[in-house]
């Protein structure tokens, strides 16, 4: 006979272990204890998570043939990552996050303008 093996959680918050003969049930009793012990974190946690969704869908599409039609076809090495950061001395992820605003004008009237 084999030995049943239990699937142990620990809270992450507390520190707490929950135990199930299956993931799914120890994370089951997991998800009751957070929203019963920590509901604030767990609300905080999910619009945390809803935000960092939408922000992905907003980006989705940031693709170097919309950069293009954005920047015009001078610049069409802008939409790689090396090239963004050395322009801009900035980590590409925040560049992208912010070139569709403000930013985009900045690049086009200082640093791209000759
Ligand atoms: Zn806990």
């Amino acid at each position: 006979m084999t030995k049943r093996t239990k699937v142990w959680l620990t809270c992450s918050r507390c520190g707490r272990r929950f135990s199930g003969d299956t993931k799914t049930e120890a994370l089951n009793k997991m998800r009751r204890h957070l929203w019963k012990e920590h509901r604030d974190w767990m609300v905080k946690r999910i619009k945390v998570g809803q935000r960092k969704a939408r922000r992905e869908k907003e980006l989705e599409g940031l693709n170097p043939a919309l950069l293009k039609k954005i920047f015009g076809s001078k610049v069409v090495g802008f939409a790689e990552r090396p090239v963004i950061e050395k322009i801009t001395g900035k980590p590409y992820e925040e560049v992208k996050a912010q070139v569709l605003g403000f930013f985009a004008d900045m690049l086009m009237s200082g640093i791209l303008k000759q």
